[in-house]
């Protein structure tokens, strides 16, 4: 058998050579490679330096790294059942494997060891961020804690993972256990006939030996339920599927109450026993905010003055409505309001966002702001046709990195949109290594000869995906570990958001947005419908994401059962006054809020990181609003003190070098529609 090209690091990775029987023996071969480097590492008795401990801890996993990204990646755009069978045969081992080092008492020893050192002692910027970060995470996966305190540590792991599954089984089955047939089609006014189709196909399915019986289906997964609400006139029907959908989880057999109140208590012993007060703090030390107060503080804040807009909104909704409205009323009001007030159909877009076009005029922006060069390249091993190389280079020729771009959906390929980092390079003195990522979409293919058109929101994606690629590609960091978009969960999401503000900006849209058949620019009238329609009930948008961030908040720091009874009445206590509604009395959506318990740590206690981006991204673009949105010098300073620098400094600082000064939240209120125009 020819060599296993999983098993060297190749900048050009021969997607033409590698087969998926390659997978169990490479990944096999590495994990065997890898650990045998740790046990050499942990019997060394060579005096510890940086070199030898800090750098060589992170080379023993490299070629592991690689070739697990690969295999993923692959398992993600262009899978089939064999391998997707050989990735699930090895994926275990490598987890465990990864979480296992943590806990070698050897790798702690060593390290231990090397910071005594009169080096370690010397050390200042990156490389003392790094071994300050690196025994802080050994010590949050429980390196300190003695036999009994680990022991407990991994029963707690075991039950998190256990009951967690549970709850989103439990989510689950409960989604799929309700359904609501209408047989009379007079019951169907309003709803678009794409929905009217989709129920009909779904009534017919489960009913296939009666085919000439009429009926519709309707269920509680969101291609069904959203239309209901939005559009369906019959108000019975929609307060039927509304009461369904918010009592999910709380039935007796699927009832995820007790689960809730177990989850949160094993967070809160995890926390304790690792020294933290609660798991708020836990999770947060290390994030942008620190700690669960600040993030309640920060929520605080944004509420106070989003609710005079909140109460606006709402009153001009009712009085829009003529009646008291209830929870299943406000979206289908609120539709018929926006398409009253706006008379703006997405679809009209369309043809001025030709994906190449696009993706062009993004580079061009780029090019611009960063002083850099993109540039296709042919002739690369790519894993579909599909697939475009490109390479970045400096002004001066330099290359510093290169990327795939799969934009187009496959039978064989994951939904959704990401950006992924293969190789990262490292930039240390006289030594620098290009940098080597993709990014991936699902994105409106062409039909016939015509190119593919996109909308907006499509555009938005393939410009913040595009921003998650160059915090990989531009880094200049000489720890891998620190390096791109390695950093803080609350800041990651900054450089990708902030690239969507372009597709907002009149000159930015000129230089890409043409129509593909006339070459014409977007008509100033849709442009003007487009940006007045964005902030339509833009309080409420805020609101609801405040709401989520508060409860997840207050159950992971405050929540006591003994004291505050029963948790579903408890989170209906704090996310009442974010809704624009009264809510009936089972009201349990926490029961149903996956995002949040459906695996140990998951988004728990981390809602608010989606508003915390958002006045990051929102609050630096001003200053390119302020010196121009193609200005060198902001964009200079924007790769200097953000995109290049990966997690090598502390997010906050690096945040104050580009802006001056701290975040400050009007921004994202004034782009939200949320601050009175003078
Ligand atoms: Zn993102």
């Amino acid at each position: 058998m020819s060599e296993n090209p999983l098993l060297s690091i190749s900048f050009h990775i021969p997607f033409n050579r590698i087969r998926v029987e390659h997978v169990e023996p490479g990944i096999s071969e590495l994990l065997r490679q890898a650990r045998e480097r740790i046990d050499e590492f942990v019997r060394s008795t060579t005096p510890r330096t940086f070199d030898n401990t800090m750098l060589e801890l992170e080379r023993a996993t490299e070629n592991l790294d690689y070739a697990l990204g690969v295999v993923r990646h692959l398992e993600s755009v262009l899978t089939t059942p064999e391998l997707r069978a050989a990735w699930n045969a090895m994926e275990p081992q490598a987890s465990a494997f990864y979480s296992g080092i943590p806990l070698n008492e050897g790798i702690w020893k060593q390290l231990q060891a090397f910071a005594a050192t009169g080096e370690a002692k010397a050390l200042s910027g990156t490389r003392l961020r790094f071994v300050t970060k690196t025994l802080d995470s050994f010590r949050r996966h429980g390196a300190e804690l003695d036999a009994a305190g680990k022991k407990r540590m991994a029963e707690i792991d075991v039950e998190l993972t256990r009951i967690t599954t549970k709850f989103s089984e439990n989510v689950l089955d409960s989604t799929n256990a309700f359904e609501l047939i209408v047989t009379e089609e007079g019951k169907l006014a309003g709803l678009p006939p794409s929905a009217v189709a989709a129920a009909r196909q779904n009534f017919q399915s489960k009913n296939p030996d009666t085919k000439d019986a009429t009926g519709w289906r309707f269920t509680l997964q969101a291609p069904s339920y959203i239309p209901v609400l939005t559009y369906l006139d019959d108000r019975g029907i929609r307060e039927q599927m509304y009461r369904a959908y918010s009592a999910r989880a709380t039935e007796p057999e699927r009832d995820n109450r007790p689960l809730l109140a177990q989850i949160l208590e094993l967070r809160r012993e995890k926390a304790t026993l690792l020294g933290f007060p609660d798991f708020a703090d836990f999770v947060l030390h290390d994030r942008m905010a620190h700690r669960g107060e600040r993030a309640i503080r920060f929520l605080e804040d944004l509420k106070e003055k989003t609710d005079p807009f909140f109460a606006k909104e709402n009153a001009a909704l009712e009085a829009y409505a003529g009646q008291k409205l209830e929870p299943w009323d406000i979206g289908y009001w609120a539709e018929k309001q926006r398409r009253a007030l706006y008379d703006f159909d997405e679809e009209q877009l369309r043809p001025y966002f030709p994906a190449v076009q696009v993706v062009e005029g993004m580079f061009s922006i780029v090019e611009r702001l960063y002083g850099i060069q993109v540039k296709q390249r042919e002739g690369v091993p790519v894993w579909h046709p599909d697939v475009r190389y490109y390479e970045v280079r400096e002004r001066d020729g330099l290359l510093i990195g290169a990327f795939y771009a799969d934009w187009f959906p496959r039978e064989t390929k994951r939904d959704g949109a990401w950006m992924e980092a293969f190789i990262t390079g490292i930039d240390a003195p006289g030594h620098f290594e290009p940098h080597l990522g993709c990014v991936c979409g699902n994105l409106t293919p062409p039909v016939g000869d015509k190119p593919a058109l996109l909308t907006h929101r499509e555009v938005e994606t393939i410009f913040h995906e595009f921003g998650h690629l160059l915090h990989h590609v531009l880094s200049r960091v000489e720890v891998r570990s620190l390096a791109g978009t390695a950093v803080a969960w609350d800041f990651v999401e900054l450089p990708s958001q902030i690239m969507e503000n372009w597709c907002w900006e009149r000159e930015a849209l000129d230089l890409f947005a043409r129509h593909y058949e006339t070459g014409e620019a977007i008509p100033e009238e849709l442009f003007r419908k487009m940006v007045r329609a964005r902030t339509y009930r833009g309080a409420n948008g805020q609101m609801r994401q405040l709401g989520f961030g508060f409860t997840d908040l207050k159950l992971h720091r405050d929540y006591t059962p003994a004291r505050d009874g029963d948790v579903l009445k408890y989170a209906r206590d704090i996310l009442q006054p974010f809704a624009a509604a009264p809510f009936p009395p089972n009201y349990a959506m926490i029961a149903g809020f996956t995002h949040l318990f459906s695996s140990p740590v998951g988004y728990g206690a981390g809602y608010y990181s989606y508003k915390w981006a958002e006045v990051l991204d929102a609050d630096a673009f001003t200053r390119f609003r302020d010196e121009g949105i193609f200005s060198p010098q902001a964009g200079g300073d924007f790769r200097k003190y953000i995109l290049s620098k990966g997690d090598s400094e502390d997010p906050a600082e690096l945040y104050r070098q580009f802006m001056g000064r701290d975040p400050d939240p009007d921004a994202l209120l004034l782009r939200s529609g949320l601050i009175a125009q003078g």
